[in-house]
């Protein structure tokens, strides 16, 4: 048997959960089954917690769009039991079962066996949060952006996955810009590697202009709207910006003039669909590039009881650095 986080939802679209021992036949179909040890909370986890953010499809549902653990049955030479892995995306905790479960079956593509430098629990630390801060500083860098060519802003900056960008940015010896809307959480930022920190507001007005004078070598945003915007208008000439996210709604009132004029480019990251190569990239550099003792400052650690109060405040923005699930708690 296995014991899970069941979600269903009422009439009124509003998402309940119940800790329940189910059979293992009630898992969906896959050719692995997975030992699960941690899984963790990401903003659209939160989504699927409150409201099912329009993801789900099918319910009662097994949410958690992450999870760490060992293979316990294979159907396929790929994997054997014993292996150590983690899954991202996929829609698993969408339109699969996902991580909020002692046990969890998907397809062998899904998952990526980790580096032997990175725990189960510290792959969860980093999550579908810090893995997509890895791509997107893979997308700076591949952009030719160094260290010697300025400041890289990081908005979103003491969420999960800006905590994680800001850490590996500045393990690389870039010079981090951090926003923040939470300037208390100024000391946690620099302790991270932060060099100057910048209370949102300075971001949150629509820029008048256009063109803003040039400041940012690269942007990694993870909030959108007109932090978004007036970042970019701020983009060095043949600089770029790695975007992610949407914590501050998806459209943005921005201009095309820093593209045309400034040739600044900007790179979309999606970690849900990527093919295993970059994935598997990924996961080695953060096994090289994030420093771990930084890791293990931004975690907090729950339960799966702890899922149903803790959904809401991700999505206010209210959780600092990443929360690691522990499955069997
Ligand atoms: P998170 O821990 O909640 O971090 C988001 C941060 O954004 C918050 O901590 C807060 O940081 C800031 N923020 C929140 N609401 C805001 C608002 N209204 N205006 C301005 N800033 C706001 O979430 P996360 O897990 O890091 O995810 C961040 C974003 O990336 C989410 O939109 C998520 O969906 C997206 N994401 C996308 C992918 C992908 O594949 N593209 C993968 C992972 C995550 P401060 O308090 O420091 O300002």
């Amino acid at each position: 048997s296995l014991r899970a986080l069941v979600l269903s939802q009422g009439a009124d679209r509003k998402v309940s959960g119940a800790i329940e021992t189910l059979p293992v036949d009630r898992l969906p179909a896959g050719d692995v089954t997975v030992a699960v040890d941690y899984s963790t909370l990401n903003y659209k986890d939160g989504l699927v917690l409150t409201t099912g953010g329009g993801l789900v499809k099918t319910w009662p549902h097994v949410g958690g769009i992450d999870f760490s653990g060992t293979v316990e049955t294979s159907d396929t030479p790929a994997f054997r039991p014993g292996d150590k892995v983690v899954l991202n995306g996929w829609r698993v905790g969408e339109l699969h079962w996902g991580g909020y479960a002692t046990k969890a079956r998907v397809k062998a593509d899904w998952l990526v066996k980790l580096p032997a430098s990175i725990s189960t629990r510290r792959a969860m630390a980093i999550g579908t949060a810090g893995y997509t801060s890895m791509l997107c500083v893979m997308a700076l860098e591949k952009h030719g952006i160094k260290p010697a060519a300025g400041e890289i802003l990081v908005t979103g900056a003491a969420g999960g996955v800006g905590s994680v960008a800001v850490a590996i940015l500045a393990k690389l010896g870039f010079t981090v810009v951090a926003a923040t809307g939470r300037p208390q959480e100024g000391d946690y930022l620099k302790a991270l590697g932060a060099a100057t920190i910048i209370d949102r507001k300075e971001l949150t007005e629509a820029p008048d202009r256009p063109l803003l004078s040039e400041r940012f070598a690269g942007v990694l945003d993870t909030v959108s709207g007109v932090m978004f915007a007036r970042a970019l208008a701020q983009v060095k000439y043949g600089g770029a910006a790695a975007v992610c996210g949407l914590a501050g709604g998806p459209a943005f009132p921005g201009s095309i003039l820093p593209f045309i004029l400034r040739g600044v480019s900007v790179y979309g990251i999606d970690s849900v669909m990527l093919p295993k190569a970059p994935r598997e990239e990924a996961w080695r550099r953060l096994g090289t590039d994030l420093p771990l003792d930084k890791l293990d400052s931004m975690v907090n650690e729950a339960g799966l009881s702890d899922l149903m109060a803790l959904a809401p405040r991700i999505l206010k923005g209210e959780v600092r650095g990443r929360v690691v699930v522990d499955v069997a708690r």
